[in-house]
């Protein structure tokens, strides 16, 4: 059965790049349609986050000329993760399968022959993933890629140099649903869904228009809000500090208790010393333990779905 595609966009004051962009999403649509990848009904949907300036007029306007193109609005700015989900909401029972891309052309729309090529072998997840940056400056280059490690080594597992644009099948779709958590960091959570998944690579080019929202600050929010929002492995960190802190207090006070047999020190030194080693081991390791408590009680909080069934025997494949 050949699918219905909607391509979602969040748009976040993007006047200047949309009327270049838009038309280029409407021809990669029709292109895939003359070729019998998806249905001719396929849209291009625009989320609106909030945007401050024309982005909504233009959005509408474009609605009004050529029905592929559909768009929502957010009431407010919520910023790009809520944006990306929003529309992938809204998308989820009106199409068979669903792209999110950025609306600033950076992301090459020829993946998406790949993307949807994939579907049709059977993927329900297909992740674009950058295979050069040589657009991007040296800096944005290093520590875009410092973040991917980062949110790796401390238990978000996310795939290398994926940004927000892949394809997720409506039934994947609903299964992400299930999430319920308000910190919402896709990369993170679409992995978690599972199902049969692949990559397409691409390369990623400048802007065609406009200015990044997205500069180093907030890129390590992101990162924070990642990694807080799907590991509790900092918390653990806490218990391995204060074993770490309770070996060398232990050293410390042998130390100390044999400076003052050797009567190297002034009267009181020692008693202190030791209180003072022993009870920052103690108290470090408290505190681990009681944030083990929170990080599961975190987790408890997100209730998230305990398991998601891929195949039924008595359901038929597509
Ligand atoms: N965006 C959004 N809400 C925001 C910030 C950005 O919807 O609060 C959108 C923006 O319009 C673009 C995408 O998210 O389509 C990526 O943003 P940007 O290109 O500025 O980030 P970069 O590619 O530089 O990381
Ligand atoms: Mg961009």
């Amino acid at each position: 059965m050949t699918p219905r595609l909607i391509i979602v966009i969040p748009c976040y004051n993007e006047q200047e790049v949309l009327p270049i962009t838009a038309p280029q999403f409407l021809a990669k649509l029709k292109e895939l349609s003359a070729a019998g990848q998806i249905t001719e009904d396929s849209r291009v949907m625009f989320v609106d986050d909030g945007s401050k300036d024309a982005t909504w007029d233009i959005i509408t306007k474009l609605s009004e000329q050529d029905e592929h193109y559909i768009g929502i609005a957010q009431s407010r700015n919520r910023g790009h993760q809520n944006a990306v989900l929003a529309g992938l909401m809204e998308a989820k029972d009106m199409c068979d399968i669903t792209i999110s891309i950025d609306c600033d052309g950076q992301d090459d729309i020829n993946a998406m022959d790949g993307m949807v090529a994939a579907y049709h072998e059977g993927c329900e997840i297909v992740y674009g993933v950058r295979s050069k940056r040589d657009t991007d400056t040296f800096f944005k280059r290093f520590t875009a890629e410092s973040f991917y490690k980062l949110m790796n080594s401390m238990g978000a597992e996310v795939v290398f140099n994926h940004a927000d644009y892949r394809l997720i099948s409506s039934r994947a779709l609903q299964e992400l649903a299930k999430f319920k958590e308000v910190n919402i960091f896709l990369r993170g959570m679409v992995p978690l869904v599972g199902f049969k998944s692949t990559s397409v690579y691409y390369e990623r080019s400048e802007r065609a228009a406009g200015k990044s929202h997205y500069p180093f600050r907030k890129m390590m929010a992101l990162a924070l809000d990642g990694i807080t929002s799907l590991s509790i492995k900092p918390i653990k960190m806490i218990i391995a500090l204060g074993i770490i802190v309770a070996v060398i207090s232990f050293i410390g006070i042998i130390w100390a208790v044999v400076e003052a047999i050797l009567g190297r020190t002034v009267s009181g030194w020692a008693s202190t010393t030791c209180i003072i080693c022993f009870l920052s081991g103690v108290q470090l390791i408290s505190v681990g333990v009681i944030g083990e408590y929170i990080g599961k009680i975190y987790m408890e909080v997100k209730q998230r779905p305990r398991y998601i069934i891929s195949e039924r025997t008595w359901e038929k494949k597509k």
